[in-house]
């Protein structure tokens, strides 16, 4: 079985096991998308859509944000960890897209990439889940996940996973496999407790690799 035919099977398995996956944090605008993936880093997303409701009830737009002190964006989104560095983020974030880009979040990679705070794995959620574009997001699921069932061969670097992987994966299928990929790490293919091999929809097709 060559990678690309593996990760063909891995796609259509977890459409049928997760077929509404989606992304787990909520969000009804682009912006606000933008500010919790920030806010997500070393936090769960749970909590991130908890923090982000005192967020928005006193900032409810991008330029109330972009307005708004830094301080005391730290101080809401604190619980979330790292507030000092997220706040900061946030803030400059929001002032950039008021001043470059009329409030409104570019659906350009490139662009997205510019904006503080933002990194391949933030752009490439963007993509996917506002713009409905081809985006392969690697996070610690998708890495983990890839690379015990074989679709990588031991890489960590979450770049150079999604170069990889870009190589096996028709792009229109990229966004949705990784929330299944986050569903199936979190209930099956768990980080902190062994895998739990014998109850998964892949076991016939993973390589089970360091497992
Ligand atoms: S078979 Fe085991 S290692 Fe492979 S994806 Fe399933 S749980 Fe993970």
């Amino acid at each position: 079985m060559t990678k690309k035919q593996r990760a063909l099977e891995v796609i259509e398995r977890l459409k049928k096991e997760y077929p509404d996956a989606g992304c787990t944090l909520d969000y009804d605008q682009a912006w606000k998308l933008l500010v919790s993936v920030r806010l997500a880093a070393q936090c769960t997303d749970a909590r991130v859509n908890v923090v982000v409701e005192g967020l928005y009830e006193k900032y409810p737009t991008v330029e109330a944000l972009a307005e708004a002190p830094v301080e005391d964006i730290e101080a809401i989104v604190r619980p979330c960890g790292l507030g000092k560095s997220k706040a900061r983020d946030i803030s400059a974030c929001m002032k950039m897209l008021r001043d470059e880009y009329g409030g409104k979040v570019p659906d350009d990679f490139d662009a997205l990439l510019k904006l503080p705070g933002v990194g391949r794995k933030s752009a490439n959620l963007i993509m996917g889940d506002v713009f409905g574009k081809p985006a392969i997001v690697t996070d610690t699921h998708c890495i983990r996940l890839t690379n015990r069932i074989g679709l990588v061969d031991g890489i960590k670097e979450p770049k150079k996973v999604e170069m990889a992987l870009w190589k096996i994966i028709p792009p229109e299928e990229g966004s949705d496999l990784c929330h299944r990929l986050v569903y199936h790490g979190r209930e099956i293919c768990t980080a902190r407790t062994k895998p739990y091999c014998d109850r998964c929809c892949l076991a016939d097709v993973c390589k089970k690799v360091g497992v």
